[in-house]
C-alpha cells in the first residue's frame, strides 16, 4: 500500500509520527511519500522573510511574521506522547515564541526520525482518482532535480493547511492610498510600522495579534475595523476600534459610522481562503474555515471517496494535539483498525456535528465543542488519552486572561494537562520581551551569551 501525505507542517507530520508509533509497537505499515513544497519542515512555523513569491517561484506559504508568540497557553497544544519538559529538559514557560514551537514541532519528528520519508521542495501539482485502478495519481514538481514526477498512490491525505492563501477584500480608493497596503499573510515585521498610524481591517486573531505588535514595536496608533463585532479589549490608549471601513480618501480613512482618520498603512486581517488548486474537482474540499465543514466524516475522511483524508481543516481553537488525533485516527483507518460506515451513515454523522455547530454562540462553547471532537477521535485510537476537560479550563482562563488585558495575557501560567507541573513565569515581560530568539526565551537575560537589546520606548514618539 502506497500513501501520499501532502505537507510537513504540524499536521503533515503528526501524520508522519502516527504511522512510526505504530510501527514502533510491531506493527507493518504502508510505503509512505511526503510531499513537502518548502526547504524545510514544520509548516507555518518554519519562518520565512520572503512574501509573494519563493525562490523558485512558488506561492510563498509562510503567514508567520518575526516576533510572533504563541497566541494561546502552549498547555492547550502539548502532544500527549512528547511533552514540552521531555523537548527542553525543564518547564518553561506557557506562551513561547514561534521559534521555541518550531524546536518542539521538530524534536518529536527527528526523535521519531521521519524525515527521510520527506520530499522537501516539491510542490504536489495535481491529484486525480481513477475509478477503475482506484488509485491516485500525484503529480508533483522536484525543483532540486528539475523534474516533474508522476506517481500512484492507494491513499491521498491532504496536509496542506488553510491560513496561506489570503482573502483580499478591495475598498474604494485603495488604488490611490499612498501609503503601503498589505494582507497578514504579507506582514513579516511590525518595526515597520514603527512611528506609523496603522489601520488593520478585521476583528480576528490577526488584527489582535499584529495590532499587540504593531504596539509593541512602536507604532504611534493603531485603529482596528470590524465588519460585524468589535474585538471588545480593553485596549491600550493608542490603540481605537472603528465599524467597517467604507473607503480611503488619499491618506484619509472613513469608517461606517460616519468618523474619519488619517492612516500610514493598512493591513487587511481579512482571512485566508482554503484552497486546493492540486486537487481534482471531484476530490477538492470547499468551505469556510468553520468548526464543521461538511463532507469530512469525523472531520478527516472525505465521504465521497474514503481513500482521501485531510488534516487540520476545521478552524482551530485546538491545534497540535487535535492535528494528532485526526493523524492516528486516519492512520487506524488505513491500517483497517477502524472501519468505517457507508456514505449514508457518514453524512449523517457529520449533519449531526454540523447542527451542533451552529447552535454555538460563544467561545466557551466552541472550545467545548471542539474538544467534544478531539475526545470522540482519541477514543477510537491508542493516542495517548489526556485531559480534555482541562484543557478547556486551560482555554477558559486564556480568554478571561485576554479580556482583562491584551497586553499582559502572555504573563500567564498555566498547569501542563500532559506532566501535572505549573509553567514558571517567564523571565521578562511579554511586552518588555524584544528579543524572541530561542536562547533569549530559554535563558535568563544575566545568563544570555548577548545582552538583550535595551528596551525600545513603546509610546514616545
Ligand atoms: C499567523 C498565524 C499564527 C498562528 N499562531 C498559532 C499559535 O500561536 N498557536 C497555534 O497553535 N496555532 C497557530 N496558528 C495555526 C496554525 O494553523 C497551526 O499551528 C498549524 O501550523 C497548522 O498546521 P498544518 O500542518 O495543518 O498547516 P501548515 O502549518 O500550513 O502546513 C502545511 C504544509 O503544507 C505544505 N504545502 C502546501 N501546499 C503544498 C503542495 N501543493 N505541495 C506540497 N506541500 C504543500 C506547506 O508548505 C506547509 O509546510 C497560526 C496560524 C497563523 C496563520
Amino acid at each position: 500500500m502506497r500513501v501520499a501525505i501532502i505537507g510537513a507542517g504540524p499536521s503533515g507530520l503528526a501524520q508522519l509520527r502516527a504511522f512510526q508509533s505504530a510501527q514502533e509497537k510491531g506493527c507493518e505499515i504502508p510505503e509512505l511519500v511526503c510531499y513537502e513544497k518548502q526547504a524545510d519542515w514544520g509548516g507555518l512555523w518554519n519562518y520565512t522573510w520572503r512574501t509573494g513569491l519563493d525562490q523558485h517561484g512558488e506561492p510563498v506559504h509562510g503567514s508567520m511574521y518575526r516576533y510572533l508568540w504563541s497566541n494561546g497557553p502552549k498547555e492547550c497544544l502539548e502532544f500527549a506522547d512528547y511533552t514540552f519538559e521531555e523537548h527542553f529538559g525543564k518547564p518553561i514557560a506557557s506562551y513561547p515564541p514561534r521559534e521555541v514551537l518550531w524546536d518542539y514541532i521538530k524534536g518529536r519528528v527527528e526523535k521519531a526520525d521521519v524525515r527521510r520519508y520527506i520530499r522537501f521542495n516539491c510542490p504536489v501539482r495535481q491529484i486525480t482518482f481513477n475509478e477503475d485502478s482506484e488509485q491516485f495519481t500525484v503529480v508533483a514538481y522536484d525543483h532540486e532535480s528539475d523534474v516533474v514526477t508522476t506517481e500512484l498512490y492507494d491513499h491521498v491525505i491532504v496536509a496542506s493547511g488553510h491560513f496561506s492563501t489570503p482573502n483580499v477584500p478591495d475598498f474604494d480608493g485603495f488604488d490611490r492610498f499612498s501609503g503601503r497596503i498589505l494582507h497578514a499573510h504579507d506582514f513579516r515585521d511590525a518595526l515597520e510600522f514603527r512611528g506609523q498610524d496603522v489601520l488593520l481591517v478585521g476583528s480576528s486573531y490577526s488584527a489582535e495579534d499584529i495590532g499587540s505588535q504593531c504596539y509593541k514595536y512602536g507604532a504611534r496608533s493603531i485603529t482596528t475595523s470590524y465588519r460585524t463585532r468589535p474585538m471588545g479589549f480593553a485596549f491600550p490608549d493608542n490603540w481605537e476600534e472603528k465599524p467597517l471601513l467604507l473607503k480611503v480618501d488619499g491618506n484619509t480613512a472613513y469608517f461606517k459610522d460616519g468618523t474619519s482618520r488619517r492612516v500610514d498603512a493598512i493591513i487587511l486581517c481579512t482571512g485566508y481562503l482554503h484552497h486546493f488548486p492540486f486537487l481534482d474537482e471531484s476530490l477538492r474540499l470547499k468551505t469556510s474555515n468553520r468548526l464543521w465543514p461538511l463532507n469530512l466524516y469525523q472531520g478527516v475522511v472525505w465521504e465521497n471517496n474514503p481513500k482521501l483524508f485531510y488534516l487540520g481543516m476545521q478552524d482551530q481553537w485546538y491545534t497540535f494535539n487535535m492535528f494528532d488525533a485526526q493523524a492516528w485516527y486516519a492512520r487506524d483507518v488505513l491500517l483497517g483498525r477502524i472501519a468505517l460506515p457507508d456514505q449514508a451513515a457518514m453524512q449523517r454523522d457529520s449533519q449531526a456535528w454540523r447542527d451542533r455547530e451552529e447552535t454555538l454562540d460563544t467561545d466557551e462553547s466552541m472550545i467545548v465543542f471542539q474538544g467534544d471532537y478531539v475526545r470522540t477521535l482519541i477514543d477510537q485510537t491508542d493516542y495517548p488519552s489526556f485531559d480534555i476537560d482541562g484543557v478547556n479550563k486551560t482555554f477558559f482562563m486564556w480568554e478571561e486572561h485576554k479580556h482583562e488585558d491584551l497586553m499582559s495575557f502572555r504573563d500567564y501560567s498555566y498547569r501542563s494537562l500532559m506532566t501535572g507541573t505549573v509553567a514558571p513565569r517567564h523571565h521578562t515581560r511579554w511586552l518588555e520581551a524584544i528579543d524572541d530568539s530561542l536562547e533569549a526565551y530559554l535563558t535568563a537575560p544575566d545568563e544570555q551569551s548577548t545582552p538583550a537589546p535595551a528596551r525600545q520606548p513603546v509610546k514616545a514618539i
